[in-house]
């Protein structure tokens, strides 16, 4: 099932080019009290919204992908975790560019780990990318992003698929330069997800993915998950080492080789085969 968040907050399957409308599925997600727990209710609760969004479709009004404006599809991630390197021609790339790397930390995923974007960085697929420091070098990334759908600690990679509510392909917008990654790759808006979630049940090897990314219509990252050096499992099994891991929690899972600067007015596309496509416009402050 394709899921999406679109304009007001209403909740959509996506079928053949159409959004199906189906918000009076939400009715299924409990009245919280404060304090409100650190985990997506939407998709902690995945398993009753599907049975009752079953049973909506038929009868649920239509729109074009075209005529909606499509939202991050988890509205409230409790953190949003990301791989620095975990693609070995990327790792090369980075490290034979001192326009990239600035003796930063740059190093295999096995010695970096992870990193932390802020959670308000995030936005959907319909918005542009407002660049906050055009006079510094601003790249992008696309990802292969893994939605969690349960609460889990210490996963081993054998089970590790339990884990996943879907997939989702990301965008890991990044500023050049010294300062610490949790600062240069969460200004707001650069953390993009979208167009929808495709669950898990619809992907059933995220390690065979074809990716690209293109920047006025020219090629600029084309790889495929397979060349992860560390595979979906593996990401979890090693994330939960350190975090535990809620409903709605993000994987960014590590850029391909390929990353180059964006420049306001640049028109950037990304593909992840079975997850859909994204076009958003890049564009200088305001
Ligand atoms: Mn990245």
């Amino acid at each position: 099932m394709k899921l999406c968040r679109f304009n007001d907050n209403r909740l959509g399957v996506v079928q053949n080019h159409e959004v199906l409308d189906v918000s009076a599925a939400l009715d299924v997600l409990p009245a919280l009290h404060y304090p409100y727990p650190v985990q997506d209710q939407l998709i902690a609760h995945l398993p009753q919204l599907r049975s009752r969004i079953e049973n909506l479709l038929p009868s649920s009004l239509r729109l074009p992908v075209s005529q909606v404006q499509f939202l991050s599809p988890v509205a409230n991630p409790g953190k949003i975790i990301a791989a620095p390197v975990n693609y070995e021609k990327h790792l090369k790339e980075v490290l034979n560019d001192p326009g990239i790397h600035h003796n930063n930390q740059i190093s295999h995923i096995q010695r970096a780990g992870f990193f932390l974007k802020a959670v308000s960085s995030l936005q959907g697929a319909s918005k542009p990318i407002i660049l906050t420091m055009p006079e510094r070098r601003t790249d992008h990334e696309v990802e292969l992003v893994i939605m969690i759908g349960k609460v889990g600690r210490h996963i081993a990679a054998a089970d590790a698929m339990d884990y996943v509510a879907g997939y989702s392909i990301g965008l890991d917008i990044t500023i050049r330069g010294p300062e610490e990654r949790s600062l240069r790759k969460s200004p707001d808006g650069y953390t993009v997800l979208g167009p929808w979630l495709t669950t898990a049940d619809d992907i059933a090897q995220p390690g065979q993915l074809e990716l690209a990314l293109h920047v006025n219509g020219i090629t600029k990252q084309r790889s495929n998950t397979s060349d992860l050096i560390l595979d979906v499992p593996a990401l979890i099994e090693y994330a939960s080492r350190f975090y535990t891991l809620y409903p709605g929690d993000l994987l960014f899972s590590g850029t391909p080789e390929g990353v180059s600067q964006l420049q306001a007015g640049d028109s950037l596309f990304a593909r992840i085969e079975n997850l859909g496509e994204m076009t958003i416009p890049i564009q200088g402050p305001i």
